[in-house]
């Protein structure tokens, strides 16, 4: 079976945008409005010859309360069913509540876990992203999905975990 990679984090962070980028086509859902893209789409990738499912999460309810309990849910189904987790955040609007409470979760796995930085558009953001250190998830990795800025990078640091 080939391995699976989960992508998780609150919605409108550029999840989807993600993972269109890794898997090469436009095949997950992007929109402006949070909570677009069902419960676990899975999508096959093939990034140097290496073939892997990228699986994306969303569909959540954007009510404050329960969204907490929701991204902190799926991450830990992504725990259990993953080979590599993807927790994305948005560097322009740093940490919230709600990153600090999936990164809690996430701490705690023995699947091995990257930080992403998104919405990393150009050389300016590069602090932004270094200020989700504070998550505790060791060095946050800068992208852009739109721009496709440090995917390749990010890429390479997926294969050698997966
Ligand atoms: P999801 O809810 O986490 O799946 O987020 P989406 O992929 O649907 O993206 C939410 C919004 O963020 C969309 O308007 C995207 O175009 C935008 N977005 C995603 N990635 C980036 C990025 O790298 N830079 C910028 N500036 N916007 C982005
Ligand atoms: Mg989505």
């Amino acid at each position: 079976p080939m391995p699976v990679l989960a992508v998780v984090g609150r919605p409108n962070v550029g999840k989807s945008t993600l993972v269109n980028r890794i898997i090469g086509r436009r095949e997950a859902v992007v929109e402006d409005v949070p909570g677009v893209t069902r419960d676990r789409v899975s999508y096959e990738a093939n990034w140097a010859g290496r073939k892997f499912m990228v699986q994306d999460t969303g569909g959540w309810e954007p009510d404050a309360k329960g969204l907490q309990q929701s991204v902190a849910r799926q991450a830990e189904l992504a725990m259990s069913t993953a080979d590599a987790i993807l927790l994305v955040v948005d560097a322009v609007v740093g940490s919230t509540t709600t990153d600090e409470a999936v990164a809690r979760v996430l701490r705690k796995s023995t699947t091995p876990v990257i930080l992403v930085a998104n919405k990393v558009d150009d050389a300016r953001g590069e602090s932004e992203a270094a200020s989700l250190w504070s998550l505790g998830l060791g060095e946050p990795r800068a992208v852009s999905a739109t721009h496709g800025r440090g995917t390749g990078d990010l890429l390479d640091d997926i294969l050698a975990i997966l």
